[in-house]
């Protein structure tokens, strides 16, 4: 989220006037931030996370746990200089405190990246994470807690907010949703109802319900309703039977998730790493999964991510290639002139022989809103698996990109198209952009509208920030002639941000998960893979990483790993052992003490040769193969290693008989270790994801009817069970749900009061 830009926000009716103004400018800055930026270089690795939580009023009296809509001030107070004596703990502390879209909801990162070259901000991380639950919770009453869990069970049912508040709000007409459960900020309630004004309807949100012995399947919680002409639409076509229905955008953008953003070194690097981590998306969705019930229901999958996507579609009838409800309008909230109304008023016009919308290759209808712009086919939402690679033109010696990748229909901006190509923005770049522009702003501000675009970049952050994707190339800000060159250079550079991640329970799930991604990048970075594979192959994976158990029932698009263009060799010997034979000294099985820092076979093979052309391309892989790899190729886990011993080991570290010296690096290297074990053994379906085990926990709770439904004190018995995981109180528990090694660790790791003991 963005900084919150202090205003008014207009009104949809209104701020659609604005939309190409928006748009025009927005591509000035964005050719304006180019050229200020385009030709930094050697910016260091700078990386850090968002964890997102929810606070939960926990009343064990009367056994309820629902969701706190009245702490919302501690953000204000820990971000207030005026108030120094709490604002000052965040910053003593290294964390910074963001609002998100839910009342209910805060983020938090590190003030300060972390420095990616540097072992012991690795190990730091997890410290960071515990700083900002404690930092928050002394700022609550002892019985609201900040929570990560992905998806809160009960949201939309009945009572679920404390205090109770009804779903009577203007802003979201929501039959399940308050709108009390929007942060108070103007922006939020107008980002909601100008997603539904826009759309011509409220967001459709239906996850297939668990079919359990005794699931009837309907979801019951749709009542009949005369509060809003919306409220018809359960019953015009938006609630498919056999699914839970959602109609808010608070469903999906009340769900927590995980980001990891790194700094690459210029643009060019950065778009290799965006396009190298775009097939893994999928793939760490799977595994961090997370959320197996919604509105009350256990649903038949286990992520958050197609919520979301439906939360914030504010696509038209017309841009979804879709047939209106009876009396809705084709383009929704789109000014579009009367003759177009008239003559168009379902999608029986203008199709081929196959019943297709006629369209040009971008999208385009022929159709144009009063503004000029033309009304697109759009095939995803705004917030959406990414559509496009943005190639690695010159970063390899050997081209990996080549155009055949980037496969799927793309709706583009065809005039910000032309005007970014006229500014020599190169193809897929221009594309990547001219993409992002063919959505309106959602919200603006009227004290925002006229800028100068050669020192502001709100109206291309509008755009940038409201296109929600598994990606984000981020761009660095525009800075004004007061700001020196130098100055310039320390400050954000070319960036990349994962988030198709969950959030995870404890903090050294957290810390492992975002840790991974920041070494899995530093290790594709200085092997360069090559795992480009067609991007329609990735929206595949991203639609099977939904199912039940994906994990580990599931297979991945992923490149022949033959094709990767590494030499196999090169990572043997570097799994996850490699931590304690180099920190034991005196443990090694094999004959050379070599082995620890350059490998059993140091060199890529001169001889070796990447794969022959018939191989193909792609293979169909396991979470576990891609992660752990095997005998014939390393997984991710075995490059992290090999780039963990070869450049994060600090040199002074390492004895005359290549062992570990340090014992302060040493720890630093198990607590790696340890973060590369949880992911490895989620991978492998060791143990369960959160979703497998918060699904387990509910169909064997004694009050389960077998019925798909978790009742209130189910719910606070879940809750329960998520803050002994988050507490670690329980010790068979952890047991359960870390296995026996990493319970081990995490209670040591409590016992030696690592944790930090920061008098918060
Ligand atoms: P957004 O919500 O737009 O993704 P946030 O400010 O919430 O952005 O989070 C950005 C993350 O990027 C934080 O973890 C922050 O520490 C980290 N970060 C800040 N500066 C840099 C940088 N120069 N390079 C990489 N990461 C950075
Ligand atoms: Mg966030
Ligand atoms: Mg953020
Ligand atoms: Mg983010």
């Amino acid at each position: 989220m963005g900084l919150l830009s202090l205003g008014t926000p207009l009104d949809w009716h209104t701020s659609r006037e604005h939309n190409e103004h928006v748009r025009a400018n927005g591509i000035q800055q964005l050719i304006n931030i180019f050229r200020q930026h385009q030709d930094r270089v050697l910016d260091p690795f700078l990386w850090g996370d968002e964890v997102e939580y929810m606070l939960v009023d926990m009343d064990d009296a009367n056994k309820t746990a629902r969701l706190a809509i009245d702490q919302d001030h501690i953000l204000d107070d820990l971000n207030d200089p005026d108030k120094p004596e709490i604002s000052g703990l965040a910053e003593a502390h290294n964390i910074s405190f963001h609002p998100e879209y839910g009342r209910f909801m805060i983020e938090a990162t590190p003030l300060r990246p972390y420095d990616g070259t540097d072992l012991r901000d690795y190990a730091y991380v997890e410290q960071n994470m515990e700083l900002r639950r404690r930092v928050a919770q002394s700022q609550l009453p002892p019985h609201v807690v900040p929570l990560t869990l992905t998806s809160y069970p009960r949201m939309g049912c009945g009572v679920f907010t404390s205090p109770s508040a009804e779903p009577i709000g203007p802003a979201s007409q929501s039959l399940f949703l308050p709108d009390e459960i929007i942060n108070r900020h103007a922006r939020f309630p107008t980002l909601t109802a100008n997603i539904r004004k826009r759309r011509g309807r409220k967001v459709a949100i239906n996850l297939p319900m668990y079919p359990d012995e005794n699931t009837k399947l309907v979801d019951d919680s749709i009542v009949r309703r005369d509060l809003f002409a919306s409220d018809d639409e359960p019953w015009l076509g938006a609630a498919i039977p056999g699914h839970v229905y959602m109609d808010l955008m608070g469903f999906g953008m009340g769900s927590l998730c995980l980001q990891v953003t790194m700094q690459a070194s210029d643009i060019d690097q950065a778009r290799y790493l965006y396009d190298a981590l775009a097939p893994l998306t999928p793939v760490m969705l799977a595994i961090t999964a997370a959320a197996p019930i919604f509105k009350g229901y256990l649903v038949n999958q286990d992520v958050r991510w197609n919520v979301i996507s439906g939360a914030v579609d504010d696509r038209t009838f017309a841009e979804q290639d879709a047939e209106p409800f009876k009396g809705y309008d084709l383009f929704g909230g789109l000014a579009v002139p009367a003759e177009l109304k008239q003559h168009v008023q379902h999608l029986g016009g203008g199709r081929g022989v196959n019943g297709d919308r006629i369209t040009n290759e971008y999208g385009d209808t022929r159709m144009r809103t009063l503004d000029g712009k033309c009304i697109q086919k759009i095939p995803k939402s705004r917030y959406d698996s990414i559509d496009l690679y943005l190639g690695d033109g010159t970063y390899h010696e050997q081209l990996y990109f080549h155009s055949g990748y980037n496969d799927i229909f793309l709706p583009i901006n065809q005039k910000v198209y032309a005007e970014l190509c006229q500014h020599n923005f190169d193809e897929p770049l221009a594309k990547h952009f001219a993409h992002l522009f063919i959505r309106d702003p959602l919200v603006v501000f009227s004290e925002r509208i006229e800028l100068d675009n050669s020192i502001d970049n709100d109206h291309f952050e509008n755009i940038q920030l409201t296109n929600w994707q598994t990606l984000r190339f981020k761009p660095p800000a525009l800075y004004g002639p007061e700001v020196g060159s130098e100055e310039i250079s320390r400050k954000p550079g070319w960036r990349v941000e994962f988030r198709p991640m969950e959030i995870q329970l404890h903090d050294f799930e957290n810390a492992a998960y975002s840790v991974f991604i920041a070494l899995a990048s530093k290790a594709i970075l200085e092997f360069n893979p090559d795992f480009y594979i067609p991007i329609s192959r990735i929206d595949e994976s991203m639609a099977t990483a939904h199912k039940v158990d994906a994990a580990t029932k599931e297979k991945f698009w992923f490149k022949n790993p033959a094709k990767w263009n590494l030499d196999p060799k090169q990572f043997k010997g570097y799994d996850l052992s490699w931590f304690d034979r180099f920190i034991n000294d005196g443990n090694d099985t094999l004959s050379t003490n070599e082995v620890y820092l350059d490998g059993y076979n140091g060199q890529r093979d001169s001889r070796f040769n990447a794969a022959n052309e018939n191989e193909p391309d792609e293979a169909r892989l396991t979470a576990n193969e891609i992660i752990n790899g095997c005998d014939e190729y390393p997984g991710l886990i075995h490059m992290i290693v090999r780039y963990v011993s070869r450049s994060l080991v600090p040199e002074n570290c390492i004895n005359p008989k290549k062992h570990c010296k340090v014992a302060t690096t040493a720890e630093q290297l198990k607590v790696i270790q340890s973060y590369l074990r949880l992911v490895s053994m989620r991978a492998s379906g060791k143990i369960p994801t959160t979703a497998h085990f918060l699904r387990e926990f509910v169909v064997n709770h004694p009050e389960y009817k077998r019925d798909s439904k978790v009742s209130e004190s189910i719910n606070y018995d879940l809750v329960q069970l998520v803050r002994r995981l988050t507490l670690l109180s329980d010790a068979k528990l952890a047991q359960r749900f870390f296995g026996k090694t990493l319970a081990a660790r995490l209670a040591q790791q409590a016992l030696a009061g690592q944790a930090p003991n920061g008098a918060v």
